[in-house]
C-alpha cells in the first residue's frame, strides 16, 4: 500500500510540477510577446520624441545644405536604442544614412517609423528609421531572464507548497486510513475500540474513513449476524440429528420390543404345562436385555402372597426374596385395583407417602421400579415388574404400552395354565374314576379277587404261553350257609380268597368265576409240581379247619379240577375240561383234586366230624 502511496505522490509531483512548467512557459511567452510589442513601441516613441525634437534642426540643415550637421542629426537618430537604419530622404533627392546601416539584415520590416521633414509647412524631405530585431530581443533577454528566474522558483515553491499540503491533507490521511483498513480484520473478530478517525474532518477523506468504519461496523454486525444464524442453524442441525438420532433408536427399539413380544407370544401359546416356567425364565432375561433393567421378576399371588414364578438379575448373586406379602404392601394393592401400573422412579418418593414400600424395596436394594399387574378382569393373577438397584428407569409411555402387552401375553399364558391344570385335574379324576369302574367291574366285590371276564382273559392268553387252569368248588357249601347263615357263608369265602391267594406267586392269577367257585391260572410247570400246588391248596384249606358241621368232613374243604393247557385248543375247551375234572373230583368224594382227568394219587385226608 504505501509503494502505492509513493507512486501516487510522485505522479501528483510529476504533474505539478509539469503543469506548473507548462503554464509558466505560456506565461513567459506572453511576457515576451508582450514585452517585445512593449518594447517595439517604446522604441518607436522614443524615437519619434527625439525625432521631433530634431526634425526642424534637419530641415534647417537641409535648408541650409549642412551636410555635416545633417550626418551629425541622422548619426544622432541612429544612436538611439534599437535603431538599425536611419534615413534622410529629401524631395529632391539629397540622401543621408546612418553608419549603422549594417545592421539593416536583422531589420524589421514592419518596426519602421517614417517621419515627413517640414520646412515653413512644407515637406522638404522624409525621416526614415529601422528598428533593429536583434537589439530588441537582446534588451528583452535581459528582461526574460530574471522572468524565467522568477517563473521558475514560483513554479517550485508551488510545486512545494502544493505536495506539502497534498502530503498534510491527503497522502498522509489516506496512509493512515490504508493502515487503518490494514488492521481492520473480520476474522479475528476483534472490535475497533476508539475511533482512527477525528470526527470533525468533514471533508471527503475524513467521510470516506468514516465510510469506511461504518461498512466495518456493518460488515461486522452483518457477520455477526450470519454467524449467529450460523450458530443456531448448527444448533438446529444439532438438534434435529439427535430428535432424528434418538427417534431412529425408539423406533428401532419398538421393533424390538414388537418382535419380542410375538415371539414370546408365541411361545406361550405352544408352551406347555411344565415347560411354561423354562419359557417365563427366556421372557424375563430377554425382557431384561430389551429394556435395560437390572431386575426383572414376575410375581403370582396365591392367598394374599406374591411368589416368584420367575426372576431374572444381571448381577447373579441377586436372588429374589421367596415370598411377598402383599397385604403389607397397601401401595401396590391400591395401585393394582385401580391402573393396574405403578412407576415409581425414585424410591426416596415413597417415603412419606407409603412407608411400607420404600421399607420393603430398602431392603431388596431397588432404587427404582415398575411394576403391571397381570390380572383377569377384576381378578388380579400377579405382578410383572421390573426394577433397578443403582438409577433411575427412564420410564417412557412406549414402555408403559409394551410392558401391559407383556403383562398380558402372560395373564393369556397363566389362564390358558390354570385351564390346562383344571382340565389336567377333572381328566385324572376321569381317569381315576375309569380306573376304579374298570376295576370294579373285574373286580369280585366280596372278595376282592379278578372276576370271570378278565380271567378269562388272562386264560385265552395263557393259551399261548402255557400252563395251567385250575377250578375249586367249596364242597357242600349249600349246607354251610343252611348251617350259618349266608353271612357266615359269605366271611368263608373271603378267608379262603385271601388264603388261596397268600399261597400263590405274583405269576399266578387267581379268580372267582362263581357263588362258591375259584378258579387259579398259573405259568408252564411239570406234572408233579401242579400235584405239589393242588394238594398245597388242599391242605392249607384244611388246615385252616373252618367248622362245618353241613360237611361230612365237619370242616371246609374244595375241591379241585386241573388241566394242563397244552392239552387245551380253546379257553372253552379248557374251562370245560377243568370243570370236568372239578365234577370228576366231586364224584370221586369231594376234597381231592382230579388233574388232567385223572384223581390225584395222594392220600386224601379225610376228617370226620
Ligand atoms: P357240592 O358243591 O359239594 O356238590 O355241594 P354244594 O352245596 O356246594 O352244592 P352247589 O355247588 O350246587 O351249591 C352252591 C351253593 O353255594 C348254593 C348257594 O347257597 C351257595 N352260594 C353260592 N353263592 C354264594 C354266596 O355268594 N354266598 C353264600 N353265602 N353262599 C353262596
Ligand atoms: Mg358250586
Ligand atoms: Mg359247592
Amino acid at each position: 500500500m504505501s509503494s502505492r502511496v509513493h507512486s501516487i505522490s510522485s505522479k501528483v509531483t510529476g504533474m505539478i510540477i509539469g503543469v506548473s512548467t507548462l503554464l509558466a512557459l505560456v506565461t513567459m511567452l506572453i511576457q515576451f510577446v508582450w514585452n517585445y510589442l512593449g518594447a517595439v513601441d517604446n522604441a518607436k516613441a522614443e524615437i519619434r520624441g527625439y525625432s521631433e525634437l530634431i526634425l526642424p534642426s534637419i530641415a534647417q540643415a537641409l535648408w541650409d545644405a549642412d551636410r555635416p550637421l545633417l550626418n551629425d542629426l541622422v548619426l544622432a537618430v541612429s544612436r538611439l536604442p534599437a535603431v538599425s537604419l536611419v534615413e534622410l530622404s529629401s524631395l529632391d533627392g539629397f540622401t543621408v544614412q546612418s553608419d549603422n546601416a549594417a545592421n539593416s539584415a536583422q531589420t524589421n520590416p514592419n518596426a519602421r517609423i517614417e517621419m515627413p521633414v517640414m520646412y515653413e509647412q512644407q515637406p522638404v524631405a522624409t525621416l526614415r528609421v529601422v528598428l533593429s530585431n536583434s537589439e530588441i530581443y537582446r534588451m528583452l533577454w535581459q528582461q526574460m531572464v530574471f522572468l524565467v528566474l522568477g517563473n521558475g522558483i514560483k513554479t517550485l515553491v508551488m510545486a512545494f507548497v502544493i505536495l506539502s499540503l497534498l502530503k498534510h491533507l491527503v497522502i498522509g490521511r489516506l496512509a493512515r486510513l490504508s493502515a487503518f483498513a490494514n488492521t481492520v480484520s473480520l476474522a479475528n473478530g476483534e472490535r475497533i475500540h476508539k475511533p482512527f478517525w477525528p470526527a470533525n474532518e468533514q471533508d471527503e477523506i475524513g467521510s470516506v474513513g468514516r465510510a469506511l468504519e461504518a461498512m466495518y461496523h456493518r460488515l461486522r454486525s452483518d457477520l455477526a449476524l450470519i454467524r449467529m444464524q450460523q450458530r443456531q442453524l448448527a444448533r438446529r442441525g444439532r438438534a434435529l440429528s439427535h430428535t432424528v438420532a434418538a427417534q431412529d433408536s425408539q423406533l428401532t427399539w419398538l421393533a424390538n420390543a414388537n418382535s419380542l413380544l410375538a415371539k414370546v407370544s408365541l411361545q406361550f401359546l405352544a408352551a406347555t404345562s411344565a415347560d411354561a416356567s423354562k419359557e417365563l425364565n427366556h421372557f424375563t432375561r430377554e425382557l431384561g436385555a430389551l429394556l435395560g433393567v437390572e431386575r426383572v421378576s414376575v410375581l403370582e399371588f396365591v392367598r394374599g402372597k406374591a411368589i416368584y414364578r420367575s426372576f431374572w438379575s444381571s448381577n447373579e448373586s441377586d436372588t429374589p426374596a421367596s415370598e411377598l406379602v402383599i397385604d403389607n404392601l397397601p401401595l401396590l394393592k391400591q395401585k393394582f385395583g385401580h391402573s393396574h401400573t405403578l412407576v415409581i422412579e425414585d424410591i426416596e418418593n415413597l417415603k412419606e407417602s407409603s412407608p411400607q414400600e420404600y421399607r420393603y424395596m430398602k431392603q431388596v436394594g431397588i432404587v427404582s421400579a415398575a411394576g403391571f399387574a397381570i390380572a383377569d378382569g377384576d381378578t388380579l393373577l400377579g405382578v410383572l415388574s421390573v426394577a433397578n438397584r443403582q438409577g433411575p428407569l427412564n420410564w417412557t409411555a412406549d414402555k408403559t404400552h409394551i410392558l401391559t402387552q407383556f403383562a398380558s401375553a402372560l395373564n393369556e399364558l397363566w389362564l390358558r395354565e390354570r385351564h390346562e391344570s383344571r382340565m389336567f385335574e377333572l381328566q385324572q379324576e376321569l381317569l381315576r374314576a375309569n380306573m376304579q369302574l374298570a376295576r370294579e367291574a373285574e373286580t369280585d366285590p366280596l372278595t376282592g379277587l379278578t372276576n370271570r371276564r378278565p380271567f378269562t382273559d388272562r386264560l385265552s392268553m395263557q393259551l399261548e404261553q402255557g400252563g395251567v387252569l385250575l377250578m375249586a368248588d367249596v364242597d357242600f357249601f349249600k349246607g354251610y350257609n343252611d348251617t350259618y347263615g349266608h353271612v357266615a357263608g359269605d366271611d368263608v369265602l373271603k378267608k379262603l380268597a385271601v388264603e388261596l391267594q397268600a399261597l400263590l406267586q405274583d405269576s399266578a392269577l387267581l379268580a372267582r368265576i362263581g357263588g362258591e367257585e375259584f378258579a387259579l391260572i398259573a405259568p408252564v410247570m411239570s406234572a408233579d409240581e401242579l400235584e405239589a400246588l393242588c394238594d398245597g391248596l388242599l391242605t392249607h384249606v384244611r388246615n385252616l379247619a373252618i367248622e362245618h358241621k353241613g360237611s361230612h368232613f365237619g370242616i371246609v374243604t374244595l375241591s379241585l379240577g386241573a388241566v394242563n393247557l397244552d392239552n387245551c385248543s380253546s379257553v372253552r375247551d379248557a374251562l370245560s375240561q377243568a370243570d370236568a375234572s372239578l365234577y370228576l373230583a366231586k364224584q370221586q368224594g369231594r376234597n381231592l383234586a382230579v388233574i388232567n382227568g385223572r384223581v390225584s394219587p395222594k392220600p386224601q385226608l379225610i376228617v370226620s366230624s
